[in-house]
């Protein structure tokens, strides 16, 4: 048995024959024509051609993965009808006097030398789009069709990488999982396995070998762990892993789509915590009505400097577009305490708990706070995403922050960025002080979401790190609920929404007693999502 591990990208098991992806590889030669004109009509021919397949693939895609990710193949049609990028190959072919081909691939290489050359993430990645448009190009002069392969049995797909049109063009009923060598999290490839609900694991390197093509193999998508030629203990314990997500998934089917509504009618959101882009599939898998947390600080910490505007826009971008509409609350930066940074440069502190952290480096360093937010507003004008801040105790706080984002939207609105005007801002509810000012902090903002984790840290004084003080680390302490009724009776007494999403959230043993406090909205795991929404469907 060979064990390769990767990064997962979506979880799920699935068990079968490895097939590796075959491309009809093209050679480019460079030849010299005579008849320049008919050259360059082989060229458009190829283009009209190229353009209707990338209508049909539009289409098809739409289908099987929604609006957003068919774009691509919009993108890759505009492309083709750049006129720059047409310029370009004609150029080549009547200066040179050389073959449609030749020009073509040169074309490409430029175009996509000179995006990945760009500032912005964005632009960097049409890089391999260029490639991408005019691999379907050469595909179709040299005859071949760009149809891309054929499957005829269900069978776990290799690859070095896909790209969006290959993986789409595959017969989606018989793709089991796809593994690859290469590849970025963020990839329209990844973004779409996780749209298709398809176990799917990345960068399992050159251990990854062309040579194990049609052998046994299992993926564990949950684990990012890939295992050919199985042992039979092995594949036993995968195969009762596999039942067992299916079993789930029987549950997700029997409760998707359902309303969140107890016996008596009262109804409530549930919503998913994410910490990056990877986790958005498993909140559309497991049918959250938004994003209730997305800790942005992961951006930070999974960088080895400042993320820019330009990176987080494209984040918060894509995951506002997955979500296609529903509430994504994208919270800003929650650095310090147990979430360190090298490159922030904080000092050591006594009490890093209570220390510098969160909101307070937002007020401290408004240049940081003010890339992410120049990012949050851009990326607004593509979802509804809501802003939180996190780590409040004063209504000062969430004056000087409104300050700041008024300066934001001004700097943005001057140099003609497309955003939300009434983009929603709330506040964390996670220290008592802020629970004990809730009423006044309620008449500033648009909502509460209240921390339970740090909440109760705060409450009882218990380092929530400190494993020692587990037996005192009660959530369900009166004091932690007293304060969260509080905040609740704050909210609605000024007409504003409340909603938990620490992890006291999930916790199915008080979800009458959030709802007995008329607590708007739970956001949890995605995976807790449909054991709650059958918890709120059981509860009076
Ligand atoms: C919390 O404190 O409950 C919370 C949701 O934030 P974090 O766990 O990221 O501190
Ligand atoms: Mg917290």
């Amino acid at each position: 048995m060979i064990t390769l591990t990767g990064k997962s990208v979506f979880g799920g098991i699935a068990i079968g024959p490895l097939v590796f992806y075959k491309r009809n590889e093209i050679t480019i030669k460079r030849n010299r024509i005579e008849d320049t004109e008919q050259e360059i009509r082989r060229f458009t021919d190829a283009r009209d051609q190229a353009v209707s397949q990338l209508k049909a693939l539009y289409e098809k895609a739409l289908e099987d993965v929604g609006e957003s990710n068919a774009m691509i193949f919009e993108i890759h049609q505009m492309m083709l009808e750049d006129l720059d990028y047409q310029e370009s190959v004609v150029n080549i072919i009547t200066t040179q006097g050389v073959n449609a081909e030749y020009a073509i691939g040169t074309t490409a290489d430029n175009f996509a030398a000179m995006f990945a050359a760009m500032d912005d993430a964005y632009m960097q990645g049409r890089a391999a789009d260029v490639k991408d448009v005019s691999e379907r190009l050469l595909q179709i002069l040299s005859d071949n069709g760009g149809e891309g392969m054929k499957l005829v049995e269900p069978a776990i797909i290799a690859a070095d990488d896909l790209v969006p049109s290959e993986t789409v063009q595959l017969d989606k009923d018989n793709v089991l999982s796809f593994i690859t060598m290469f590849g970025s999290a963020n990839s329209h490839t990844a973004i779409l396995a996780r749209t298709m609900n398809i176990p799917a694991v990345i960068g399992l390197g050159e251990a990854l070998k062309p040579e194990y093509d049609g052998r046994l193999a299992v993926v564990d998508g949950l684990e990012g762990v890939v295992y050919i030629d199985p042992d039979d203990a092995t594949l036993a314990k995968m195969r009762s892993k596999q039942a067992e997500e299916l079993a789930k998934k029987a549950l997700l089917e029997e409760l998707k789509g359902k309303e969140n509504v107890t016996k008596s009618g009262q109804k409530i959101h549930i919503y998913a915590n994410i910490g990056n882009l990877g986790d958005v599939g498993s909140v559309l898998k497991n049918d959250a009505g938004g994003i209730g947390l997305f800790r942005s600080e992961f951006l930070y910490l999974e960088s080895e400097t400042f993320p820019t505007e330009e990176q987080q826009f494209s984040v918060y971008k894509t995951v506002a577009e997955n979500m296609a509409g529903k509430r994504v609350i994208i919270r800003t930066l929650d650095i310090g305490a147990d979430k360190q940074v090298g490159y922030f440069g904080l000092a050591q502190e006594e009490n890093p708990a209570l220390g510098y952290r969160a909101i307070r480096i937002c007020l401290k360093q408004p240049e940081i706070f003010k890339t992410q937010l120049r990012a949050l507003y851009r990326a607004s004008a593509y979802g509804q995403i809501a802003i939180m801040f996190p780590m409040i105790i004063s209504v000062e706080e969430v004056r000087r922050i409104k300050d700041i984002v008024r300066e934001v939207k001004e700097e943005l609105r001057e140099e003609g960025f497309a955003f939300r005007e009434d983009l929603e801002l709330g506040i964390m509810i996670e220290t008592p002080a802020a629970v004990m000012v809730s009423r006044d902090l309620a008449k500033e903002v648009d909502f509460f979401s209240v921390g339970t984790n740090d909440l109760t840290q705060y409450t009882l004084a218990i380092d929530r790190q400190n494993q020692k003080l587990d037996d005192f680390y009660d959530a369900h302490h009166p004091a932690v609920l007293g304060m969260i009724r509080m905040a609740a009776e704050s909210a609605h007494a000024e007409g504003k929404w409340i909603g938990i999403c620490g992890e006291l959230a999930a916790d199915l043993s008080l979800t009458e007693v959030f709802l007995d406090m008329k607590i708007d909205e739970l956001s949890v795991a995605p995976s807790m999502v449909l054991p709650l929404r059958k918890k709120v469907r059981e509860s009076l």
